[in-house]
């Protein structure tokens, strides 16, 4: 929903700060998790994930999350699904070229990245998307990243 989705860009900090706490939390329980198993765990959890981020972000379920990079606001909503924005056709009322009584996506990406914490991450690079992802949960995809990151950090210092 249009007015949601920019109205969760205006209070990007305090989805980002939600978004900290809700991952620590699933990190912590990775050993229950992946006693269930995350491939059991897919099917349920994308569809959670669907409704919640459909509902707050426009979510399209890309499978590779970068709200945390762009400001709380969803690029593939840009028509052009650019990850690395914004194109060159912004128009001068900050509306999209393609559509133009949306705004840029990109130009509220900047907006809410400034209002962020980690906002300078709207400088780095987004790889392309890997579109066998698509549909996938990137909680989960997350989750299970950073679970393994820590227990290898573990290994290393016991
Ligand atoms: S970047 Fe991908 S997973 Fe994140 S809100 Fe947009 S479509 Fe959904």
């Amino acid at each position: 929903m249009y007015r949601v989705r920019r109205w969760s860009v205006r209070h990007a900090r305090f989805f980002e700060r939600l978004y900290a706490m809700f991952e620590g939390v699933l990190v912590h329980l990775d050993p229950l998790l992946s006693t269930i198993g995350y491939a059991r765990l897919e099917r349920p959890v994308a569809a959670v994930e669907r409704t919640i981020k459909g509902f707050i972000f426009d979510c399209r379920m890309c499978g590779h999350c970068v709200l945390s990079s762009t400001g709380m606001s969803c690029p593939m909503n840009c028509p052009k699904n650019i990850r690395n924005g914004p194109c060159g056709g912004v128009r001068a009322d900050g509306g999209c070229e393609v559509l133009p009584d949306m705004r840029c996506v990109w130009v509220d990406a900047w907006e809410g990245s400034q209002r962020m914490r980690g906002g300078e991450a709207i400088r780095d690079v987004q790889v392309s998307i890997d579109n066998r992802l698509q549909g996938r949960s990137s909680w989960l995809r997350e989750v299970r990243g950073k679970a393994h990151q820590r227990r290898k950090m573990q290994e290393v210092v016991t």
